[in-house]
C-alpha cells in the first residue's frame, strides 16, 4: 500500500510532463560549424539515469534546472559535414525513453596562407621526431580520461583580453605540404602578462614540449580541457585545483614561437573546438546544483 501511495504522490506533483512524449529535447545551435560546440537540451520532467552517447563515446548530461539537463558535445574541427546522431535515454518517474537528437555540422571555411621556405630551415632530426611522438602520445592519452563530475559552473571566461593574432583551424601550407591545422587560437600577449584559468578545473599537466613550449592543461570535468602554451611561468602546481579568473601561469615564447603570445586550446569530448566558443555557452552555464 505504501508503494501505490508513492506512486499516486509522484503523479501529482509531475502531473503532465512525465511521459515520454512530453520530454523535449533540443539541440543548439540549429547548425554548428567544424570546431564548435552542440548544446543538447533535454527538459520536462526531472529524470534519472540519464545518458547521452554518440557511438560507444558517453558524453556527460548535467543539471542545469529542476527539469532540465545539458550534454555539451564538441565538434572536431575536421568533424564531415552532415547529420551527427546523439542517443539519448532516460527514466521519468514513470517510464525509461530513449531517443536521437541530430547535430547538423556545417563546413567552416578555415583561413588558409601558403608559404616557401628553404628546404633545409624546418627539418628535424630523429631525436626531436621521436620527442614529438612521445608528447603528442602523452596529450592524446590525456583527452581518453573524462572526469565525470563537471568542476565549472559558471560561464568561460577569456584568459586574457581576446585580441587573435591567429585562427583557430588556421591553415599553413609549406612548400606545396599541408601542415597539422592550427588547433587553437593564439591570443595577443606580452611577455610575463597573467594569464588566468578560463574556468574552474585542476592542473593535470605542467610539461616543457616541444612544439609548445611550457604548457598547462586544465581539466573542467565531463571531458572537457583547456590548454595554456608557450608560458615564461607556471603559477600553480600540478594536481591543484584553481577557480575562474586565478593566475595559472604567465604569458611567454617558450616553444616553437616567433614571439610572446598566448596559444589557447580546448579539447571537449576528444574534439578539437574553438575555444571562443566556451564563451557563447548558454544553457550548459546554469547549473542548479
Ligand atoms: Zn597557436
Amino acid at each position: 500500500m505504501k508503494v501505490v501511495g508513492l506512486i499516486v504522490a509522484l503523479a501529482l506533483l509531475c502531473p503532465a510532463a512525465a511521459f515520454a512524449e512530453d520530454i523535449l529535447i533540443v539541440v543548439r545551435p540549429a547548425q554548428v560549424l567544424q570546431g564548435g560546440v552542440a548544446e543538447v537540451v533535454i527538459s520536462g520532467a526531472p529524470m534519472a539515469d540519464l545518458k547521452a552517447r554518440r557511438g560507444a563515446d558517453d558524453i556527460p548530461v548535467f543539471q542545469t534546472e529542476p527539469s532540465a539537463y545539458a550534454a555539451l558535445v564538441g565538434i572536431d574541427m575536421d568533424e564531415k559535414p552532415g547529420k551527427v546522431e546523439i542517443a539519448v535515454s532516460g527514466r521519468t518517474p514513470e517510464q525509461a525513453w530513449s531517443r536521437t537528437a541530430a547535430i547538423n555540422v556545417t563546413r567552416k571555411d578555415f583561413p588558409r596562407e601558403e608559404i616557401s621556405v628553404p628546404p633545409a630551415f624546418d627539418q628535424l632530426d630523429a631525436a626531436t621526431l621521436e620527442r614529438i611522438k612521445r608528447e603528442q602520445a602523452l596529450l592524446k592519452a590525456l583527452w581518453k580520461v573524462r572526469s565525470p563530475t563537471r568542476l565549472w559552473q559558471e560561464p568561460f571566461a577569456a584568459p586574457v583580453p581576446v585580441k587573435v593574432n591567429s585562427a583557430f583551424g588556421f591553415r599553413r601550407v609549406v612548400n606545396g605540404l599541408a601542415r597539422a591545422p592550427h588547433e587553437g587560437v593564439d591570443l595577443k600577449a606580452a611577455l610575463g602578462a597573467p594569464v588566468a584559468a578560463a574556468n574552474d578545473g585542476r592542473v593535470v599537466l605542467e610539461e616543457n614540449l616541444f612544439f609548445s613550449g611550457n604548457s598547462l592543461v586544465l581539466d573542467h570535468g565531463g571531458g572537457l580541457y583547456t590548454m595554456y602554451f608557450h608560458l615564461s611561468e607556471f603559477r600553480v602546481p600540478t594536481g591543484a585545483s584553481v577557480r575562474k579568473g586565478d593566475v595559472i601561469g604567465l604569458a611567454g615564447m617558450t616553444g616553437r614561437v616567433t614571439g610572446p603570445h598566448l596559444h589557447w586550446g580546448a579539447r571537449l569530448n576528444g574534439a578539437r573546438i574553438d575555444p571562443l566558443d566556451l564563451l557563447a555557452l548558454q544553457e550548459s552555464s546554469r547549473n542548479s546544483q
